[in-house]
């Protein structure tokens, strides 16, 4: 499992791990819409299976987006006197900005290597 979740944050391809999905090399610091290959350079596994493969990915990046939201309002409360803070909104809004584009490659790469099994 844990070998998995190291080829997702390296972008590696889930059929060979040697390729790569996204044409960046880091995944992390990045701005801007990524651009996926479209295929595996090494292997040539298809990424998008059929038209809208990544329409589901959306459900992960929501459900990202969510648990980074609950993280953040969890740290920051910690520097606020009251327990919920208004300013704590745009810190949260802040965070969701910033962490937009990780969250579009993150979610892409784990809805692939969740359907990485089915026919190709
Ligand atoms: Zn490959």
């Amino acid at each position: 499992m844990s070998h998995i979740i190291t080829h997702i944050l390296n972008n590696h391809c889930p059929n060979c791990h040697e390729g790569k999905v996204f044409n960046e090399k880091n995944i992390f610091f990045m701005f801007g819409f990524p651009t996926m290959n479209k295929s595996c350079s090494h292997c040539k596994f298809k990424f998008e299976k059929e038209p809208g493969f990544f329409f589901g990915a959306m459900y992960i990046s929501y459900g990202l987006t969510v648990a980074q939201s609950i993280a953040t309002y969890v740290i920051a409360q910690f520097f606020f006197d009251k327990t919920f803070d208004l300013r704590i909104i745009a810190i949260i809004g802040i965070v969701i900005l910033a962490l937009a584009s990780l969250n579009i490659r993150l979610s892409r790469l784990i809805w692939i290597y969740i359907f990485k099994n089915y026919s190709r």
